[in-house]
């Protein structure tokens, strides 16, 4: 079996809240990659964060965190593109990554592709009520094709994004239109408390993505839980040869005594081992993934 790809998701738009450790600011965030690559970890994800922690997407701050990330670690840089805070265009939501792009000491390794629409409202469950009626995450098929133009032409590589079965058929037709390279490498999305846009957190929620995806090894898929802990899906990821996203930008875990990025991903890399599963480096994840050299 491959070996296992951490990918720690460090900041999303999460709050201080319940967890302090949410790195926000480049420097931050940097120290936050080297701690997780130390860990196992061999992929970050980060959002430019003000420090008041709103979003920040101005070009600089991402530029500055790859420099920062990279003078310290050879992590493998994963940014936004903005997510809902971006408009739809191909022009704006591609113009950071185009010019992070034009220099390999800032050009990223991986790019996200969220393939299709999806409504993001947050819903409080405890009141049964929505916070944010009508938050519509928009990528239209036109600008996903762009996309995947540029991230190519870049020498990048697309993270799938799926939040459910129709995005995952969505990656199929891109791939059969020759618009993505193999292998493809795909995220799903699943979504608990908040957010109810993605497949439940429950094994029935990750098998259902499952059955659809192509079993001849062109697929290297990862799982991201977007408000709620892995828990006893993590084996079934990691015997089942999936990979890994996990971070305090998708679930604080302040039940747990407020850990760091690094522990989430050192307590993913101490499970892998018990069940017999190497975990890759960022030169693995790098080959694994088809990646140019650096
Ligand atoms: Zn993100």
């Amino acid at each position: 079996m491959d070996k296992l790809i951490i990918e720690v998701r460090a900041n999303e738009y999460a709050n201080r809240n319940r967890n302090r450790n949410v790195p926000w600011l480049p420097r931050e965030i940097a120290g936050d990659a080297a701690e997780c690559r130390e860990a196992g970890a061999s992929i970050i994800h980060f959002h430019g964060r003000s420090a008041a922690g709103a979003p920040d997407n101005r070009f600089e701050t991402c530029r500055d965190t790859i420099l920062a990330i990279r003078e310290s670690s050879p992590i493998l840089v994963h940014p936004t593109l903005g997510y809902v805070t971006v408009t739809a265009s191909f022009e704006e939501r591609f113009a950071n990554v185009r010019r992070l792009a034009e220099q390999d000491a800032t050009r990223p390794d991986i790019v996200p592709m969220d393939m299709g629409s999806v409504n993001v409202d947050l819903y409080d469950s405890q009141r049964a009520a929505l916070r944010t009626p009508g938050a519509v995450y928009v990528n239209p098929t036109d600008m996903l094709i762009e996309l995947a133009q540029g991230i190519r032409q870049g020498g990048m590589k697309p993270s799938l994004v799926a939040w459910n079965v129709s995005f995952v058929r969505q990656i199929q037709a891109f791939s059969s239109m020759s618009l993505l390279d193999d292998p493809l490498f795909i995220s799903l999305v699943l979504t608990e408390k908040i957010l109810i846009a993605g497949h439940p957190g429950t094994a029935q929620g990750l098998d259902a993505y499952l059955m659809f995806l192509p079993q001849d090894g062109s697929v290297q898929w990862s799982v991201t839980h977007i408000g709620g802990r892995f828990d006893t899906l993590l084996d079934k990821i990691i015997l089942a040869g999936g990979h890994v996203q996990i971070g305090l930008g998708d679930y604080p875990y302040a039940e747990d005594g407020c850990p760091t990025n690094a522990q989430l991903v050192e307590r993913v890399a101490a499970r892998a081992k018990a069940l017999g599963r190497e975990v890759a480096s960022p030169d693995d994840a790098r080959r694994m993934l088809r990646l140019p050299p650096r």
